[in-house]
C-alpha cells in the first residue's frame, strides 16, 4: 500500500509537534510505523493523503455516530457559520442543546456546556468537592477521564498503552487525593469508602469501561455502587463521554437503569466538533458560579458551531429505530468476528455493547483492567496491519473500542468480516 506522502507528512510533523501528533493515541508507535495522514472523509470512509481508502471504525474516537460529513450536519454548520462563530454571550442554541440533553439523560436536571470531555470531568469533580466539602476522590483502575492531573492515576488505554502507571508532571501532593480500586468489585469500593469515612467527595467511573478495550459491568455492580455512595454521601459521577448517546439515547444509565448524581458528556454531543458537558441534580448544579461558589468558565463554551453540530446530531439520533439499527449492524459484525476467531482457534474475548465493540487477544473473559493487561499485543499488531492493508481502519491499539456508525452498510460490514476472517486465518 502506497504511503510515501503520509511518511513525508510524518517526517515534517515530528519535528515541530511532540510525537508528530496532537493526541498520543493517534501515533502508531504501539503497532510500529507511522500514522496515516488523513485528507478527507465521508460516510464511513476515510481517505489518506496517498489516496488510500478505508472503512473507518474509529469515528474520530466515537463522536461520528452518523458518519463523517453527514449532509444534514454540514448544511446546518454552513448555515450557522455565516452568522458568526462565537459571541461570548448566551444564545438560544445553547438552551436548545441543554434541553435535548436534560430530556434525554435521566440524571441531568441542569447542564453546563464546556469544550471537551476533559473539561467536563475536571469541572464535575471540582463541583463534587465544592458540594461535599471533601477532598479525596475515588476512581476505577483503567477508567480514563481525560488528561486531568489527578485523574491520570491508572487511567486506561493511552496511559496503559504507553506503559506509564502515572503521568510525569503530576505532583505527588495532587495524586495523593486520588484513590483507585478495580472495576467490577463493589466490595473494594465499599471498604475504601468506609476506611475514608466522610473524606471522599465522589466516585467517578465509566459505567462501561471504554478506554481499556470494552469492559462491561457485571449484573448489579452499578446498582451496588449507587447504594454504597448514597449511604455515605459520596457523589456518584458517571463519565459517559463515550457511552452517552452511544449505547442508548439516554446513555449507559438508561441502558442499565441506574441513575448517578452527575454525568459527564462529550464526543457525540458535539457531532464531531469540540464539546463537553457536565450535569446533574439541581441541588448540586446550583453550586456552580455565578449561582454558587464553584468557579468554572470558558471563552468558547457553547459556541454556535459546536452546539449546532451537536443539536443536529442528537435530533437525528432521536428518530425512532436508530438504536435498533445500530445494534443490528454491530451485532452482525461482532458475530462475524467471533466466528472467525473461533473457527481459527485464536484465543479471543469479544466484547460489545450497542454499537461499540472490540475483542482482546486473551484466553480468559476480561472483567477488569488487570485482565485486559494480559492481552497479546503482538498478536494485535498483526491483526491491525492485516486489516489496514485490506482497507479497514481500526484504532492502532489493542485497548480501544471500535465504533459502528449508522452509515456502515450491510455490504461494508460483510466486507469487514471477510477481511478480518482472512487476516485471522493467517495468524
Ligand atoms: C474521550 C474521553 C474523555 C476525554 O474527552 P476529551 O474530549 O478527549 O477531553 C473523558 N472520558 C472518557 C470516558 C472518554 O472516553
Amino acid at each position: 500500500m502506497e504511503c510515501s506522502k503520509s511518511l513525508s507528512e510524518w517526517n515534517k510533523s515530528q519535528k515541530i509537534i511532540p510525537g508528530g501528533v496532537n493526541s498520543p493515541v493517534r501515533n502508531f508507535s504501539k503497532v510500529g510505523e507511522h500514522p496515516r495522514f488523513i485528507d478527507r472523509a465521508r460516510g464511513c470512509r476515510i481517505f489518506d493523503v496517498d489516496g488510500n481508502e478505508y472503512i473507518d471504525y474509529v469515528a474520530s474516537w466515537g463522536p461520528l455516530i452518523l458518519g463523517h460529513a453527514h449532509p444534514t450536519v454540514v448544511h446546518a454548520l454552513v448555515d450557522v457559520v455565516h452568522r458568526g462563530t462565537s459571541f461570548g454571550a448566551p444564545t438560544p442554541l445553547e438552551t436548545e442543546l441543554a434541553q435535548i440533553i436534560v430530556d434525554a439523560v435521566p440524571s441531568i436536571d441542569k447542564v453546563r456546556l464546556v469544550n471537551s470531555g476533559t473539561e467536563a470531568t475536571m469541572s464535575a469533580i471540582r463541583l463534587a468537592r465544592g458540594y461535599t466539602g471533601r477532598d479525596k476522590i475515588l476512581k476505577i483502575d483503567g477508567c480514563y477521564h481525560g488528561h486531568v492531573d489527578y485523574l491520570l492515576a491508572k487511567a486506561g488505554s493511552g496511559v496503559a498503552t504507553f506503559g506509564l502507571s502515572d503521568s510525569g508532571g503530576v505532583p505527588e501532593d495532587i495524586a495523593r487525593n486520588t484513590l483507585t480500586v478495580p472495576f467490577n468489585n463493589a466490595e473494594a469500593v465499599k471498604s475504601t469508602i468506609e476506611a475514608n469515612s466522610d473524606e471522599i467527595a465522589c466516585l467517578i467511573l465509566e459505567p462501561i469501561m471504554g478506554n481499556m478495550g470494552i469492559i462491561q459491568p457485571k449484573d448489579g455492580y452499578l446498582n451496588q455502587l449507587r447504594e454504597i455512595t448514597e449511604q455515605h454521601g459520596v457523589v456518584l459521577i458517571f463519565d459517559e463521554v463515550i457511552t452517552g448517546f452511544r449505547v442508548a439515547y439516554g446513555g449507559a444509565q438508561s441502558y442499565y437503569n441506574v441513575t448517578p448524581d452527575m454525568t459527564c458528556l462529550g464526543k457525540i454531543i458535539g457531532g464531531g466538533l469540540p464539546v463537553g458537558a457536565y450535569g446533574g441534580k439541581n441541588e448540586i448544579m446550583n453550586c456552580v458560579a455565578p449561582e454558587g461558589d464553584v468557579y468554572q468558565a470558558g471563552t468558547l463554551s457553547g459556541n454556535p458551531l459546536a452546539v449546532t453540530a451537536g443539536i443536529t446530531t442528537l435530533k437525528l439520533l432521536s428518530e425512532p429505530g436508530v438504536y435498533q439499527k445500530l445494534e443490528a449492524k454491530a451485532d452482525t459484525l461482532a458475530t462475524g468476528l467471533a466466528e472467525a476467531t473461533k473457527k481459527n482457534r485464536i484465543d479471543a474475548c469479544h466484547s460489545r455493547v450497542g454499537s461499540m465493540l472490540m475483542f482482546y487477544f486473551t484466553s480468559e473473559i476480561v472483567t477488569d483492567a488487570d485482565g485486559a493487561r494480559t492481552a497479546d499485543t503482538d498478536r494485535f499488531k498483526d491483526y491491525f496491519w492485516g486489516l489496514l492493508n485490506k482497507g479497514i481502519y481500526i484504532a492502532p491499539s489493542q485497548f480501544e473500542a471500535g465504533f459502528v456508525s449508522l452509515v456502515h452498510s450491510d455490504n461494508d460490514i460483510q466486507n469487514t468480516i471477510e477481511a478480518a476472517s482472512e487476516v485471522i486465518a493467517q495468524m
